[in-house]
């Protein structure tokens, strides 16, 4: 049982890049790296953006890359997360548009950086550092996705299912806390999410999270976290959803 277990959980898992913000700082030549608070990578001729909602300039949050070697060199797009803490969107459809904003920028680099839109003195800026773990899906999305394994999960200890769960996770090599992460799993507060495209009408895939990070002074309501998603067949479309507990 244990040993059928082990082999869904080694199936099952994903990597993904874990962020922590660690070197309190901004400096122009970190302008374009992964990177929260400070001054928002931008280039020139991008204005600040503004709060649909209630007319103050959007906060510069955090930003990120997906692609990276195995060296952890990164690459491809830079997404710039912007979000308003005064209306406090949670990516319901009925949200205004406009509380919130990922500008990507296909060839960002530090030597086109210009300015510093979205500083928030609240935050403090960090840079990070990197990390390629594995993670799993949280135990509640097992039971809605994979009742199968918490099938397995339930016959070798029915009185907690959930440590058995958890366990077994870090026994195949995973990282079972949340914690700021591009790629792999969403570990939900508040139960699985989802977003739609706006053009194909198709469920949209977990993109990264941002978690509350104490370094960063940064908390979404009550130690919750951002989730960002990306549409499959239109990379372009970028959706959040805001869960605290
Ligand atoms: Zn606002
Ligand atoms: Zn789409």
């Amino acid at each position: 049982m244990e040993n059928k277990l082990h082999n869904a959980l080694n199936a099952l898992k994903k990597e993904c890049l874990r962020i922590t913000p660690e070197k309190p700082g901004f400096a122009n030549e970190h302008a374009a790296e992964i990177r929260f608070a400070g001054p928002a990578y931008a280039e020139s001729g991008d204005k600040a953006p503004i709060c649909s909602g209630c007319g103050k300039p959007l906060s510069f949050v955090f930003q990120f890359k997906t692609e990276q070697d195995a060296k952890l060199k990164l690459s491809g797009a830079l997404h710039v997360v912007y979000y308003c803490f005064d209306c406090v969107p949670i990516g319901r459809p009925d949200d205004e548009k406009g509380q919130w904003l990922i500008k990507s920028y296909s060839e960002a680099s530090a030597g086109k950086f210009v300015g510093g839109t979205g500083v928030n003195p609240l935050f403090k800026p960090c840079l990070c550092s990197m990390q390629k773990v594995f993670v799993l899906p949280d135990y509640e999305t097992i039971e809605n996705d994979y009742p199968e394994v918490a099938a397995l999960c339930e016959e070798l200890d029915p009185e907690d299912p959930v440590s058995v769960y958890e366990e077994e996770g870090l026994e195949v090599g995973c990282e079972m806390e949340p914690f700021t992460r591009v790629n792999g799993y969403p570990a939900w507060i508040q139960g699985q999410g989802t977003q739609v495209c706006p053009l194909c009408k198709h469920d949209m895939e977990f993109f990264a999270q941002v978690d509350s990070e104490s370094a960063v002074d940064l908390m979404w309501g009550d130690a919750g976290c951002l989730y960002i998603f990306r549409c499959p067949k239109h990379p372009e479309q970028l959706a959040i959803e805001m869960q605290c507990f």
